[in-house]
C-alpha cells in the first residue's frame, strides 16, 4: 500500500499520536467559522494587500530589485514578513476553495518578491542593499531570519496545496542561504525573534529535506547561551536567558516564546527527543496554569509585550496580543498531534473563540491588536484611513505601524479547517465543531466521510452523519471540552454520559448512521484562583467555549460600569443580576476602615455578550471579571 499523500495542512509531523487532515479534506460550510472564513477571503486578504501597497511595503521589494532602496525605506524591519503571511493566507485560501483571485494574487506577489532575491539566496528589503545597513548587522532587532521563517511557512502552504512553483523555489534558495550562513560551519548566531526555526522545520518536512530540520535544531540549541546582546528588557525578552530544555515556564516576549516553542515541538517530535518534548509540556502546564487569561490570551505586560510573573494577570492591563493567540494555537496543535491529549485542543478552542475571533471586525477590515479583559473608558475610534500605533487597547484599527496581527488572523482563518479533525489507523477524531464535511482515508483502503451539522456554539447539539458509501468498521472520537459537565452522546438510539476528554464510538458504520453529541452550552459562572489578586472577589461568565462580558452601553447608566456589582446567588441566564454601588467621590481613595460601599440602586438585569463581539457597536467600556456584591 502506498503511503497517504501529505495533508494540505500547516503541520505534518514525522510521527505522533494523530495525523492532521488537510484543508481539502475538511470543509466548513455554515455557522460561526464559515462566516469568518468568508469575510477573511472576500475582504481581509485584499485589505491587507492594499495597505501594504499603500504604505510602500510591497514596493520595498521593487526598490531592491531596481537598486533604488535607501534611507527612506518605509516600514519596520519585519514588514517583509507581513507580505509572506498574506501569501500564506492566500495559499491556504487557494487550497481550501481554489479561489482564482487568490491564485492571481499569489503569482503577482511572488513575482515581485522573486525579483528582490540576491543571487546567493539572501532576501530582505531592509538590510544589505544600497545605503541600507549591512546584512546580519543587527541580529537582536533586525528580524532578517524571522522574515525568512514566514516566507518558508508560506512556501509550505503552497507546496501542500498546489505544489512546487516560483514561490517554493524562492523559499528554497532563501533556506539554503540561511543554512550556509548559519550552519554548523557558519556563523554561530541566532535571530532576536524566533520564527526561522518553525519555518525551517516544516519546510524541511514538506520537501523531505532533513538539513532544514537540523538547522532548526541548531538554532534551538544555540539559544539560551547569551549569543544575543543583553538589552534593557533582559535576555529573557528573546528567550536567550536559558536553554529551552531547562526552562519551566514561558517568559519574555509572548509571541517570541510561542513561536520558539512551536519549533521545539517539531524538532523534538521528528528527532524522537523525548527530553525536549517533556520540557515543552512542562512549560505549557505551568504557563497555562499560572500565566494565561480566561480568554486564552497570553502576555500581561505592555512594556515588553510579554508574560508576567505567575498570577500576574491584570484584566485592564492585559496585553494578550492577537499574535500571541495565534502562537498559542500553533504550540498547542503541535503538542496535541504529538500526544493526543484533549487539554491542548481545549485551549485551542478557548483561544480561537476568545482571542483570534475577537480581533477582526464584522467587515474583516479592522483588528484588535491587544485584547484586554477590562476596558475602563471607551477608546477613541480609529478612522478607516488611519494607521494606528500598534496597540491602543479597546479599538479595532484598519492597520498598524507594527501590523503583525491582521495577517496572522488572515493566515489562521484561511487555514483553520486544518485544525478541526485528525485521523489515526483506527478512525476519525473531531476536535472543533462546525457544520461541514470531513473525509479521510484509513489503512486497508477504508474510506471515511462524515457530515457535521451544528449551530455550535449558539447551541450544543452536534450531529455527525456518516456519508461514506460503504460500511466500514472504525472509531469516531469526539472531544468533550473540560467545561461540558453533563455532556451526552447518542448512538443507535442509546444515550450515555460523555465525560470531559474524548468520547469514542467504535463499530461498523453504515451510510446514514448518525451520532449526536450534546454539549451543555448554558451560561455558567467561573471563579478565579485567589492568587490572581487583580480579579479576587470577581466572577466571570462563560457560555460553551465563549467568554462573556458586560459592555457599558447595556447598563442603565453607561458611565458606571466600574460601580457594577453582581449577585451570583440570583442565578444566571444570558443576564445576571446587578446593581451599582454608591461610588461616592473620595478625595483620597483609601481609609482606616474597609469601605462599606452602600447599595445605591435597585437590582437590574445585566445583559451579557460574547467577549469576541465586544466593541462591535462602537467604542465602549467593558469588563469580563465582575465584582461580586458584598465581597
Ligand atoms: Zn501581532
Amino acid at each position: 500500500m502506498s503511503p497517504a499523500p501529505p495533508p494540505a495542512a500547516p503541520v505534518d509531523p514525522a510521527r505522533g499520536a494523530l495525523r492532521p487532515l488537510g484543508v481539502d479534506q475538511v470543509t466548513i460550510s455554515g455557522g460561526f467559522w464559515a462566516e469568518r472564513q468568508r469575510v477573511n477571503a472576500t475582504a481581509t486578504l485584499a485589505h491587507c494587500e492594499a495597505w501594504m501597497e499603500r504604505l510602500g511595503w510591497l514596493a520595498n521589494f521593487d526598490r531592491v530589485a531596481d537598486r533604488s532602496t535607501g534611507g527612506d525605506r518605509p516600514g519596520w524591519s519585519f514588514s517583509d514578513s507581513e507580505v509572506y503571511k498574506l501569501l500564506e493566507a492566500l495559499c491556504w485560501e487557494v487550497g481550501r476553495t481554489g479561489d482564482a483571485n487568490a491564485e492571481t494574487a499569489i503569482k503577482r506577489l511572488t513575482a515581485r518578491i522573486a525579483r528582490a532575491q540576491d543571487p546567493d539566496g539572501y532576501l530582505n528589503t531592509c538590510y544589505g542593499h544600497g545605503t541600507r545597513p549591512a546584512r546580519y548587522s543587527d541580529l537582536e532587532t533586525g528580524h532578517e531570519l524571522y522574515n525568512v521563517g514566514h516566507l518558508l511557512q508560506a512556501a509550505v502552504a503552497r507546496l501542500r496545496t498546489t505544489g512546487s512553483d516560483d514561490l517554493v523555489d524562492v523559499a528554497r534558495r532563501a533556506a539554503d542561504h540561511v543554512c550556509e550562513t548559519f550552519g554548523p560551519h557558519g556563523r554561530e548566531a541566532i535571530c532576536g525573534h524566533p520564527e526561522i526555526e518553525v519555518g525551517l522545520s516544516e519546510f524541511g518536512r514538506a520537501l523531505g529535506e532533513p538539513r532544514y530540520l537540523e538547522q532548526a535544531a541548531l538554532f534551538l540549541d544555540r539559544r539560551g547561551h547569551g549569543l544575543l546582546s543583553d538589552i534593557p528588557l533582559g535576555r529573557a525578552y528573546f528567550q536567550d536567558d536559558m536553554p529551552i530544555r531547562e526552562a519551566d515556564v514561558w517568559r519574555g516576549h509572548a509571541v517570541r516564546a510561542l513561536y520558539l516553542t512551536a519549533a521545539a515541538v517539531d524538532v523534538a517530535v521528528d528527532r524522537g527527543d523525548d527530553e525536549l518534548l517533556a520540557a515543552v509540556r512542562r512549560q505549557w502546564e505551568r504557563s497555562v496554569a499560572r500565566r494565561t487569561y480566561l480568554t486564552g490570551g497570553m502576555g500581561s505586560r505592555h512594556q515588553d509585550e510579554g508574560f508576567g510573573e505567575d498570577w500576574e494577570l491584570p484584566p485592564d492591563r492585559a496585553y494578550c496580543e492577537t499574535c500571541a493567540g495565534v502562537g498559542s494555537v500553533m504550540v498547542s496543535w503541535r503538542l496535541f498531534l504529538a500526544t493526543g491529549d484533549a487539554r491542548y485542543t481545549d485551549l485551542i478552542e478557548r483561544t480561537l473563540y476568545n482571542v483570534v475571533a475577537a480581533s477582526p471586525d464584522s467587515a474583516g477590515t479592522a483588528f484588535f491588536y491587544a485584547n484586554p479583559l477590562h476596558q475602563r473608558t471607551p477608546a477613541t475610534q480609529v478612522g478607516a484611513d488611519e494607521v494606528s500605533p500598534r496597540a491602543e487597547a479597546g479599538v479595532r484599527a484598519p492597520w498598524f505601524e507594527v501590523s503583525c496581527c491582521p495577517t496572522n488572523v488572515a493566515r489562521t482563518l484561511a487555514g483553520l479547517t486544518a485544525y478541526l479533525a485528525t485521523t489515526d489507523d483506527d478512525g476519525l477524531q473531531i476536535h472543533q465543531y462546525a457544520t461541514g464535511r470531513i473525509t479521510a482515508g484509513l489503512p486497508g483502503g477504508r474510506h471515511i466521510a462524515v457530515r457535521v451539522n451544528t449551530h455550535y456554539p449558539a447551541d450544543g447539539t452536534i450531529r455527525v452523519r456518516v456519508t461514506s458509501p460503504e460500511p466500514a468498521e472504525w472509531t469516531l472520537s469526539l472531544r468533550v471540552p473540560a467545561w461540558a459537565t453533563g455532556a451526552t452522546i447518542t448512538d443507535e438510539g442509546r444515550t450515555r454520559p460523555a465525560g470531559p476528554g474524548t468520547v469514542r464510538v467504535r463499530r461498523t458504520f453504515h451510510p446514514g448512521d448518525e451520532i449526536v453529541l450534546e454539549l451543555p452550552v448554558r451560561p455558567r459562572f467561573t471563579w478565579p484562583d485567589p492568587r490572581i489578586d487583580a480579579v479576587r472577589g470577581c466572577v466571570a461568565v462563560e457560555r460553551g467555549p465563549e467568554v462573556l462580558c458586560v459592555e457599558s452601553g447595556d447598563l442603565p447608566d453607561p458611565d458606571r460600569l466600574d460601580a457594577l456589582v453582581i449577585d451570583p446567588a440570583a442565578g444566571i441566564s444570558e443576564v445576571v443580576r446587578g446593581r451599582f454601588t454608591a461610588g461616592t467621590e473620595h478625595r483620597w481613595p483609601y481609609a482606616q476602615a474597609p469601605a462599606t460601599a452602600p447599595d445605591a440602586s435597585e437590582w437590574f438585569g445585566v445583559p451579557l455578550l460574547p467577549y469576541h463581539s465586544w466593541a462591535r457597536r462602537g467604542p465602549a467600556a467593558m469588563r469580563v471579571w465582575l465584582p461580586v456584591a458584598g465581597s
